[in-house]
């Protein structure tokens, strides 16, 4: 609507030019009005702090804005890349296994906003997707799904409150994402390499029609939860494949998500929300000379009582563990040796920091 449009209206009466100019006022209130009222149904949508490329579309603007009845009645959602979809507005059809208490509960927006800001920033940063929060699940997809560019959550039976259920599903889909955004070629060494580590090269075994928990993509994403979440997504730390160790507790594991993730950071690493250890320098770092460890999550004036941090070897062993002074220093002892090792905040973090020790000159 423009304002010679508003003009339109009142075109009919003759006008004295005083009139046209009180008229010309008055269409631009009108239109700024209709610009407001329309632009506050868009701010439905939430946006994620320090993430750009994310939307997260509550379940009440997806039926506003994503949804459309079918000339036979059926309520269709159209995704961001124009694919549509039959919802199910009955909890009792068929293809709801569980009814649960009658109705449909959709993922609480607010909750989704806050595991998406929990992620590391560089994550956060460099990611494009659209969040659909479903207020109904789709005709034959009944989970919530990904692809390289939509999460797809789809509600459940009972209420889903904020917590351990809606970070670790919201986490395990970005993970999804992440890789399809990044990782989505099976010859990227850097794929061959994740296998390779996590033990899951046999293809009889795990493969994209194994069961669910043996297919490589859903090992990445349970990974991706239980490293790159917040504590809620992490849950006990376990990955949904039985058989499986904890990532967090493969150093070699851990290293190769930190250095994947910052290969991709496109955001410097103190937009970090999580205290974390997250920087030192210099780095690379000469034998016998001191390092300066940063905290994310906090400046180092706000430090309080000393940190301990572990160093760990390219092996994944504990080879020693040191106090940063209160200046956040850190002295990089002479028989470690030289080479590349890893230092993990000793209480609470659990994403090692790669550093590489250099002869002294
Ligand atoms: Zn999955």
């Amino acid at each position: 609507m423009t304002v010679h449009d508003v003009e339109h209206l009142f075109s009919s009466a003759r006008l004295a030019s005083g009139q046209v100019r009180i008229l010309r006022v008055l269409a631009l209130v009108v239109l700024v009005w209709v610009t407001v009222t329309t632009s506050s149904v868009q701010a439905a949508n939430l946006s994620v702090t320090g993430a750009p490329g994310i939307v997260v579309v509550p379940a009440t603007d997806v039926l506003e804005n994503h949804t459309f009845r079918a000339p036979d009645g059926t309520l269709v959602f159209v995704d961001n890349a124009g694919l549509a979809y039959a919802l199910i507005e009955d909890p009792s059809d068929p293809e709801i296994a569980n009814s649960g208490d009658g109705s449909f509960h959709s993922f609480d927006a607010p909750g989704v906003v806050e595991t998406l800001t929990a992620l590391p920033g560089e994550i956060r940063a460099g990611l494009h997707l659209t969040v659909f929060v479903l207020p109904y699940p789709r005709r034959g997809i009944t989970s919530s799904t990904a692809t390289s560019s939509a999460v797809f959550l789809c509600p459940g039976v009972y209420p889903i409150g904020n917590d351990v259920t809606l970070h670790s599903i919201v986490t395990h889909e970005i993970g999804h994402v992440w890789q399809k955004q990044f990782l989505s070629d099976p010859a990227d060494p850097s794929w061959q390499e994740y296998l390779t580590l996590r033990g899951i090269t046999d293809e009889a075994t795990f493969n994209a029609q194994a069961p669910h928990a043996y297919r490589p993509n859903e090992i990445f994403a349970e990974d991706f939860r239980v490293l790159m979440g917040d504590a809620l997504a992490q849950g006990t730390g376990e990955v949904e494949n039985p058989e499986l160790a904890a990532p967090g507790d493969d150093p070699g594991l851990v290293g190769y998500f930190v250095s994947l993730v910052a290969a991709y950071a496109t955001a410097k690493v103190s937009s970090r929300e999580i205290e974390e250890l997250s920087r030192v320098y210099p780095n690379p770092v000469p034998v016998g000379q001191f390092i300066t460890v940063e905290f994310a999550g906090q400046s180092r004036e706000a430090m309080v009582g000393p940190r301990r941090v572990s160093v760990l070897d390219v092996r994944g062993r504990v080879i020693d563990e040191l106090e940063v002074d209160p200046q956040g220093r850190l002295l990089i002892e002479r028989e470690w040796g030289t080479g590349v090792f890893w230092l993990r905040e000793k209480t609470g973090g659990s994403r090692p920091v790669r550093l590489t020790v250099v002869a002294s000159r």
